[in-house]
């Protein structure tokens, strides 16, 4: 199919990268089963014609002027066959471009053989955001992330190994309150092996719709709250050993409210130099909570009450 006049871009993009210039490589996400995403529900999976993502990187040339970055959509370019022909393509069109990166699901990683990996390197794209969620193979089983955490181990090792910078995602709350200690400790344990370049924060926020929401609805599943979610990102940087990291909680449902006002951001900073910092904000915002009765509202609440709509 061609996308005629339109320019076809990614509909989403890590927070990061909002500045970046948007190809979109793929349409939606091959895998499209876990538990807790809404993301591409409505989208079926297609790897686009080397022909029409040219045409879309020339329409995006003439849009973005000069950009120093690049993000490739949608979740999983790692599938298309011809990626490094495309990335190699966007490097020659846009030669400005000191980074690009796009998403990349841990499976696809460890089927990819290393020269094709080491391929797409070569070509030009410098980093791959991975969603680990968590280090907890009951949860990544509930969470139906497709993926156990030897695999998520092996694959930040394997993309490291062929020369990527590797950001991985954990998804705080996703250990439900049956399992927020087991969530931290092992999420710590397999960043700790995997050893990426960046981690980033995220809080598990159930969208309508989603399977885990409806588990939610029937009782088999339990949101943690405030409080104990701080413990668990507590737990959690405690025990990460990872060196040369950045840390960053750059999502908005990472903050807590209490009555209008943010009351806390998230963590954020290098690992180790920054980690006594990261757990004297979480100890002052537990303890803010434990002694004031303050009414927090989170980023669940919040898409309750209609105030967020996509997260
Ligand atoms: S979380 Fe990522 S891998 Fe899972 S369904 Fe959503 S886009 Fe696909």
């Amino acid at each position: 199919m061609r996308y005629l006049n339109t320019y076809d871009f990614p509909p989403y993009r890590p927070p990061n990268e909002a500045e970046s210039a948007l190809i979109r490589i793929t349409r939606g996400c091959p895998w499209n089963r876990c538990t807790f995403c809404f993301m591409y529900k409505d989208i079926r999976f297609k790897a686009k014609s080397l022909e029409d993502v040219k045409n879309d990187v020339n329409k995006a040339r003439q849009i973005y002027k000069t950009t120093e970055s690049i993000f490739l959509g949608d979740s999983d370019n790692l599938v298309h066959k011809e990626l490094p022909e495309i990335v190699l393509y966007i490097k020659k069109t846009f030669p400005e471009v000191k980074r690009i990166t796009a998403y990349a699901r841990a499976k696809t990683i460890l089927k990819r053989k290393m020269e094709f990996l080491k391929a797409v390197r070569k070509a030009g794209l410098d980093r791959l955001h991975i969603g680990l969620e968590s280090g907890d193979a009951k949860v990544l089983d509930w969470l139906y992330k497709g993926a156990r955490p030897e695999e998520m181990i092996e694959a930040g090792q394997k993309a490291r190994k062929a020369g990527f910078e590797v950001s991985f995602y954990v998804l705080s709350g996703a250990g439900g309150r049956e399992r927020w200690k087991e969530h931290a400790l092992n999420s710590a344990r397999v960043l700790n092996k995997a050893k990426p370049d960046f981690i980033r924060l995220r809080t598990l926020t159930l969208k309508h719709g989603t399977p885990l929401k409806d588990k939610l609805g029937k009782g088999e599943f339990e949101i943690t709250p405030p409080l104990e979610r701080l413990k668990e990102v507590r737990l959690f940087v405690e025990n990460l050993t990872v060196e040369k990291c950045f840390l960053a909680s750059d999502h908005v449902t990472n903050y807590l409210w209490a009555g209008g006002a943010v009351i806390y951001r998230g963590v954020a900073g290098k690992l180790p130099e920054d980690k006594k910092t990261m757990i004297e904000t979480l100890d002052q915002a537990i303890g803010l909570i434990e002694s004031e009765n303050l009414e927090i509202k989170d980023s669940n609440r919040l898409y309750e009450e209609g105030f967020f709509t996509a997260l």
